[in-house]
């Protein structure tokens, strides 16, 4: 998130001033910055993919404001050199931001070319933070908005709900209150604020969480109940992706959170990411291993059931991520089968995305961790061939037809 890099670049522009000293900012050179970690070239990267590996991890550990060095790689004759990233928004930054007079309306440049169907989904959204520290492997949001969670203040969000009322076009309805993983807001790891993030473990990492971040779902649980008290706003709907693992994790709020959710922000059916079932694969992932999948699905069952609602979960899954075979997905069919008890009606072929560990593996069809050879599906047609093992191929016969929908 670059609000400060900007601000700091523009102003040493006006002042006349050498804008390379600016944190955020990456510039080319004829030579290396002394003070700074010097990758594996780039020609030593063609070389050698562990050299790549190694890049890498410089990049992602010199990622936190608090504790990042600066990076410089030679590339021919010159060098990229990448400046230790831009302070983090503090909570009255991310209020004064939000502040700005936004229109939510289309660019009038676009406006002739007809309306945009993605914006009524935004138009009306609120962002509660920026951050996430669930470090998915395939998901680039920790790199590039950090993995510190920084939140705006309750009434600054309250404010934003109001001003909704105000536009013509409103219908009372919020379609989403929520951030990268919608249930991070409102608290963070001590140590992390003061000392930067770890470098050699993870906050969550398959099953475990780590001790010093303490799950707690009270602020965000506040946050909603005071959205609906305001005048004019009927429904506030969470449709950020959420952790389902921390609703057990946070013994005090995380049922009656669920409840919440359930009541009252879901639309008939709520999303979740559990993106694979093979362990083997998760951990590639970087995601949650099946036990808190269905320890979620059962409470979230028995919370439908106490309201007398019919509400669904409907389910993200990813084929042909590095280190998934067909096996994999034909576990990951039995496991929707008889443990969901559905018919996935879609899943996501891989798509490698820059700044992430698994585009690492993607090309170096390597383990980053362990450094051992895996498995990566690169033929488009047995990449395809993965997704249809978990789909019900009806679905598709029925969105031709105009009858489907996207509930499981
Ligand atoms: S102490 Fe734990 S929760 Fe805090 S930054 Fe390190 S790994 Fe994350």
């Amino acid at each position: 998130m670059g609000e400060i890099a900007i601000r700091d670049f523009t102003n040493a522009l006006a002042n006349g001033e050498d804008p390379r000293s600016v944190r955020g900012v990456c510039y080319i050179s004829k030579e290396a910055n002394e003070d700074y970690i010097e990758l594996p070239s780039h020609d030593e990267c063609l070389k050698d993919k562990n050299k790549y590996i190694d890049l890498f991890d410089h990049f992602y550990q010199n990622n936190d404001p608090i504790n990042a060095n600066g990076l410089c790689q030679q590339i021919d004759s010159r060098y990229l050199i990448q400046n230790p990233p831009c302070d983090y928004l503090d909570e009255k930054e991310m209020d004064y931001i939000a502040d700005f007079k936004y229109v939510r309306e289309l660019h009038p440049y676009h406006v002739p070319e007809g309306k945009v169907k993605c914006l009524e989904t935004v138009k009306f959204s609120i962002q509660t933070h920026h951050g996430c520290w669930g470090e998915c492997n395939f998901c680039a949001i920790g790199v590039h908005q950090g993995r510190t969670i920084r939140t705006r203040s309750e009434a600054n969000i309250l404010k934003e709900a109001k001003e909704f009322t105000t536009y013509k076009d409103f219908k009372g309805i919020i379609s989403d209150v929520g951030g990268p993983t919608a249930n991070m807001y409102g608290y963070e790891c001590g140590k992390k604020l003061k000392k930067g993030t770890c470098d050699d473990i993870r906050c969550v990492d398959f099953d475990r969480l780590c001790k010093v971040m303490k799950v707690d779902h009270s602020r965000h649980l506040k946050l909603l109940q005071n959205i609906r008290k305001v005048p004019g706003i009927k429904k506030a709907f969470l449709a950020s992706g959420l952790r389902y693992d921390f609703i057990s994790a946070d013994k005090k709020h995380g049922y009656e959170y669920l409840k919440e959710l359930v009541n009252h922000h879901i639309s008939g059916q709520m999303k979740v990411a559990p993106e694979h079932t093979s362990d083997r694969v998760l951990k590639l992932m970087g995601k949650p291993g099946k036990e808190p999948l269905i320890e979620f699905k059962k409470m979230y069952d028995r919370l439908n059931k106490e309201a007398g609602k019919q509400q669904f979960l409907t389910y993200y899954l990813i084929a042909a991520h590095p280190g998934c075979e067909e096996k994999d997905m034909h576990e990951l069919k039995h496991f929707t089968k008889h443990e969901l008890k559905m018919n996935p009606e879609q899943a996501q072929v891989f798509t490698p995305t820059p700044g992430t560990y698994s585009s690492v593996m993607y090309y170096t069809e390597l383990d980053p961790v362990t450094r051992k050879k895996i498995f990566v599906e690169k033929d488009t047609k047995r990449k395809e061939k993965q997704k249809d093992i978990v789909i019900d191929k009806s679905y598709y016969q029925r969105r031709k037809s105009g009858g489907a929908s996207f509930q499981s």
